[in-house]
């Protein structure tokens, strides 16, 4: 028997949620066009469409807001948030953001001209949205197991060395303005990215004089992953892990909204001194004062003390141990899963759940939307729809990852929920030839998952022949 290990936190405020009927349920996804970002969160049993800015804060951070300094300039907020990312990261100067894509802009702007290449470990929506903006063009050089969601490796988001030396050897260093990459990589299922992989791209980047760039939206789960994964760091403590993941790079984009702890914000950090003076100036355009960028002052604190509550070593060992909770229910019970178990969510393979259901009829779409209905769980899809189009073709992008999202906010749930989660996903896995494909019926012209709205096909002829059967 294994001694069971709890949240290490207990619960000083709640906040009720509703659980609705099956029928009301039918009609809220109907209304909301089959796309569970358009779901009312009032509708929602146990909201696990994102990570993103749903995180419960702790009595520390809602005592620190109060403490926000609001001054237009010069805050002193900044100062404490920008010590706490010196001091954790390790980087020397810091730009607020309002979020993640706040930063991705200014990076962008700032590195990328027409023609350029960024190669990256797997695109992320909005990275490579402002990628595209800037004439740049994204190419993917993770290894190929991240594109398998059954293959087993301990760091499967991982630069490929050679894809990576190719790529450079193809388009020149003088066109790549940086690589980019995810620790973890959210699209590939939260799959870390190892510190020798790390220390290897760097070493093959500085050889060209390349620039190399981190997304550390997710860089304390992939922390943790090195020290249970990889020789040499089981006895360290996730702050110096950080710390030394940090170390192989230029500078860093960063949406706070996950690691963080905190509901909104994010940061451009970087060493260079020139880089900091070019953002500065296109932060005061596009977000706000370099001293706020699009932040409130109590903003600021809350991701300061965020910053050293995220680097907590049992907290950050129960927050993956919970995502593993909830995916090994699903393994034992033979859903098909994207493995191994990721930092951040659960991601079901709907190719393999949904075998019937073609990728142009938007099987995992068609999956989130069938969980709902089931038990008021939302989650997300990340396949073809999130993919998009290929800007040059106008094509739809075909991943070969056709996943739904079951992302699990930080401090917010308990592993009871989990367990409900769990039920509604089994049971809709045994009745799994029940569930048919999606009609786009309405597509905007960019982040379409966003607000594309859908109707269900009618049953395929296979199914309804097995219905009349059943008759
Ligand atoms: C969320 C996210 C972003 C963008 O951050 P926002 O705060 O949502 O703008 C970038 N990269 C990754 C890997 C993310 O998960």
């Amino acid at each position: 028997m294994t001694r069971p290990v709890a949240e290490p936190y207990k619960i000083k405020s709640i906040e009720p949620i509703r659980m609705t009927t099956r029928a009301e349920r039918e009609r809220a996804i109907a209304d909301a066009g089959y796309n569970t970002f358009l779901l009312k969160s009032e509708d929602v049993y146990i909201d696990l469409l994102t990570d993103s800015g749903t995180n419960a804060m702790s009595d520390r951070q809602w005592a620190a807001m109060m403490m926000g300094d609001e001054a237009y300039a010069g805050a002193s907020s900044f100062y404490r948030f920008e010590a706490a990312v010196r001091d954790v990261y390790g980087f020397k100067h810091v730009v607020p953001t309002h979020q993640g894509r706040g930063a991705e802009h200014l990076i962008s702007r700032i590195l990328i001209k027409p023609g350029h290449v960024i190669p990256g470990n797997m695109y992320f929506t909005t990275t490579r949205a402002h990628q595209e903006m800037q004439g740049g063009t994204f190419v993917d050089v993770i290894i190929d197991e991240a594109h398998d969601s059954t293959a087993q490796h301990p760091f499967k988001g991982n630069v490929d060395l050679d894809k990576l030396r190719a790529v450079i050897d193809r388009v020149g260093a003088e066109n790549i303005p940086y690589v980019n990459v995810a620790v973890t990589v959210n699209l590939a299922g939260g799959q870390p990215v190892s510190m020798q992989n790390l220390r290897e791209t760097r070493a093959l980047l500085q050889k060209h004089g390349i620039r190399m760039w981190c997304d550390a939206t997710r860089a304390v789960e992939n922390a943790f992953f090195i020290k249970e994964r990889e020789a040499g760091y089981a006895g360290k403590p996730v702050r110096e892990i950080l710390h030394e993941m940090m170390s192989y790079f230029d500078g860093c984009t960063m949406s706070a909204k996950k690691d963080c702890l905190v509901n909104i914000g994010g940061f451009l950090a970087m060493n260079d001194e020139s880089i900091l003076q070019s953002a500065r100036e296109l932060v005061v355009l596009f977000e706000g004062m370099p001293t706020y960028g699009g932040l409130a002052g109590r903003d600021m604190d809350a991701i300061a003390q965020g910053i050293y509550e995220m680097i907590d070593d049992d907290y950050i060992a129960h927050r993956v141990h919970q995502v593993r909770y909830l995916g090994q229910q699903l393994l034992d019970a033979g859903v098909p899963i994207v493995e191994p178990i990721g930092g951040h969510a659960v991601f079901l393979d709907a190719r393999r759940f949904l075998p019937h259901v073609d990728q142009e009829q938007f099987p995992a779409q068609a999956l989130a939307a069938a969980l709902y209905v089931d038990s008021g769980v939302r989650s997300m899809e990340r396949g073809i729809i999130s993919s998009g189009r290929d800007p040059q073709t106008g094509e739809n992008r075909k991943p070969k990852l056709e996943l739904v999202r079951l992302t699990i906010p930080r401090r917010v749930y308990s592993d009871r929920h989990m367990d409900v989660v769990a039920y509604s996903v089994k049971h809709l896995f045994e009745n799994r030839d029940r569930i048919s494909g999606l009609k786009m019926v309405y597509e905007p012209p960019t982040l379409r998952f966003f607000t594309a709205r859908f109707e269900p096909l009618p049953a395929s002829a296979k199914k309804q022949e097995k219905e009349l059967a059943l008759v």
